[in-house]
């Protein structure tokens, strides 16, 4: 029997690394409300985001519900259709109606061409996804939200440890938000993060993620529990100090498949923009015409073989059922995004992804020519 393979594997330190981490925590009894480790890990990410304020929740979802929260939108968000469910879902539950607008095939990004024509006077924001983590055109969205004045969130949770012209992609936008998901490219189990530009936000954000709650005796405002705990922040101040390691293992990977799989008529991979440091977080290869096999075919024979890829991101969000009768939702509206879905899939890549491994993932996408 071979073992099998899925798209990502979460990196995790030595547990030795983590017990000291453990003992200090049990030592303390101080296990969340932004102890130690919690003041840690934003003090360690704010400097690796360009000085930035970040502030920790729970979770991706959460950091994008609090950071629309924060933002304190009414109407409608210009929005994408292709990216993981949390990102329109938080638009939604934001009592927002998102509006979506069709990705451009070289990053499969917000094209920022098509935003103006989407906008109405009820228009109060764009949520944009750094897909894969390559960075949106930031420039230009960052353009029209003046000329239009709105606020601009980016969901960065693909994103982690990008650089962009010589800058940390987080520090764009009015928020960016940050998943720590076990399969993203830097975990905590579950977290996530927000990061703003101002003390003044972030000191809204953390109220907003606990209750509501300034002080002992006063509690000005409406808020959830989106707190992150000891336990996840202790591993993350561990896991920052293996990140750059983990990214150049992730890229030795990457161009391994790019050189295999530069020759298969067929499959394109997404090319590295000018100007992007990566995180490697994902593998997408379009599967087109030219292979003459479907995406799903390939998806299907790599399974026999048990090696699960992803269809990242298939079904669009703008399909979904409570979605789909939206008119932004049109099938003419998102010629680009729909061809998308039916193409991507996203190859396995983990630091420890051993060459044999990879090469089993290799042969049965080449095994057509
Ligand atoms: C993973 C992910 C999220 C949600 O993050 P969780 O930590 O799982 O809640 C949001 N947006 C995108 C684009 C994601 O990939």
């Amino acid at each position: 029997m071979t073992n099998s393979i899925y798209v990502s594997r979460p990196f995790l330190p030595d547990f030795g690394e983590m017990l000291p981490l453990l003992q200090d925590i049990w030592d303390r009894r101080v296990l969340t409300n932004g102890g130690p480790y919690h003041q840690e890990l934003e003090a360690a990410l704010s400097e690796r985001f360009d000085g930035r304020q970040v502030s920790l929740v729970a979770n991706g979802m959460l950091a994008l519900t609090v950071a629309i929260d924060a933002a304190g939108l009414e109407g409608e968000v210009i929005t994408t259709p292709y990216s993981f469910v949390a990102t329109t879902h938080s638009v939604k539950m934001g009592q927002l109606t998102p509006v979506f607008v069709d990705i451009k095939p070289d990053d499969l990004n917000i094209d920022p061409t098509r935003i103006e024509a989407a906008i109405t006077p009820r228009t109060c924001a764009i949520v944009a996804v750094h897909c894969y983590g390559n960075p949106c055109n930031v420039d230009m969205i960052e353009d029209i939200a003046k000329r239009h004045n709105l606020a601009v969130i980016y969901d960065a949770a693909h994103a982690f440890g990008v650089r962009f012209n010589g800058r940390s992609v987080l520090s764009f936008g009015d928020y960016a938000t940050l998943s720590f998901h076990a399969t993203k490219v830097f975990n905590t189990f579950e977290g996530g993060a927000i990061v703003t530009g101002t003390s003044e936000n972030k000191a809204h954000i953390d109220t907003l993620k606990n209750f509501g709650i300034t002080s002992e005796s006063s509690i000005p405002e409406v808020g959830g529990n989106a707190k992150m705990s000891e336990f996840n922040a202790a591993l993350g101040t561990l896991q920052l100090k293996h990140f750059d390691n983990v990214v150049r293992q992730r890229g030795i990977i990457d161009k391994r498949y790019r050189e295999a799989l530069a020759d298969v008529p067929g499959i394109q991979c997404l090319p590295i923009p000018v100007g992007v440091e990566p995180n490697f977080s994902y593998f997408p290869i379009l599967v087109t015409e030219e292979y003459g096999e479907s995406r799903d075919q390939l998806y299907n024979r790599m399974k026999e073989d048990s090696i699960y890829t992803r269809r990242y991101f298939f079904p669009l969000l703008s399909g979904l059922p409570m979605y789909r009768d939206l008119p932004s939702a049109a099938a003419e509206n998102l010629p680009v995004a729909i061809r998308a879905a039916e193409q991507v899939l996203c190859l396995p890549i983990y630091p420890d992804l051993s060459t044999e491994d990879q090469d089993r993932i290799i042969e049965p996408i080449r095994r057509r020519i």
